[in-house]
């Protein structure tokens, strides 16, 4: 995470998938949980996620390698962190929502290459019903995932601590759950270490 990374593409649906080569670990969220704050604080690069876009709008999984690689086959970073469209915006018509859970399902059964979904969960709001959902969906696609709170700046440590023991009991029958949680605030720098640490371990690098 040391070095710069960059965007090498926006895939609106399936067949515009880079080829399969680096191992990726995917993030998923609620719009406006963070994730763009998020993804740009864990590799130190302000504008690489685009932040604050307007919710919903984003409808491709996004792809970012280190600087230097092109994704393609015979050019392979050593990893691809994938940013997948947001969810759960409330004036969404149904024909997008339906889009938006055919392109992701069809890219969690299919892609051998993902080895993990961190799936970020506002700390003021916990896991709602569309969170659920698309934790249905991971462990239906058999998709290793691990949550991630954000914002926990937002509320109190023993809140965060009630936070993470609540999440834990919600997950703990999850079948493709991670057992650990991971308690995180980009405004304050907060938990940025583990998930990268966690990341690095589930790519072995
Ligand atoms: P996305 O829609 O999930 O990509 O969310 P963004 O990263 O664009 O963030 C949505 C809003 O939450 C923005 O106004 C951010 O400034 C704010 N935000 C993101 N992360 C944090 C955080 O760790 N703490 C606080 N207090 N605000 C945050």
């Amino acid at each position: 995470f040391g070095r710069p990374w960059t965007f090498i593409r926006g895939v609106p649906s399936l067949k515009f998938l880079p080829p399969e080569g680096p191992l990726e670990v995917a993030f998923a969220g609620r719009s406006n949980v963070g994730k763009s704050s998020l993804i740009n604080a864990l590799v130190s690069h302000k504008g690489l996620a685009r932040t604050s876009n307007t919710p919903g709008r984003t409808q491709e999984l996004n792809y970012f390698v280190p600087e230097g690689y092109s994704g393609e086959a015979g050019d392979l970073p050593p990893m691809a962190l994938v940013d997948m469209p947001g969810y759960g915006y409330a004036q969404a018509p149904k024909d997008q929502v339906d889009a938006w859970t055919k392109l992701v399902f069809d890219y969690l059964r299919g892609r051998a290459t993902l080895k993990r979904v961190y799936v970020l969960i506002d700390s003021r709001h916990g896991v709602k019903k569309n969170d659920d959902e698309v934790l249905d969906l991971l462990d239906k696609a058999a998709v290793s995932y691990q949550i991630v709170l954000t914002k926990t700046d937002k509320i109190k440590p023993p809140a965060v601590i009630k936070l993470l023991a609540d999440t834990a009991e919600k997950i703990k029958k999850r079948p493709a759950a991670y057992p650990g949680i991971i308690a995180s605030s980009s405004e304050k720098s907060e938990g940025l270490d583990d998930l990268r640490e966690a990341i690095a371990q589930t790519v072995g690098i």
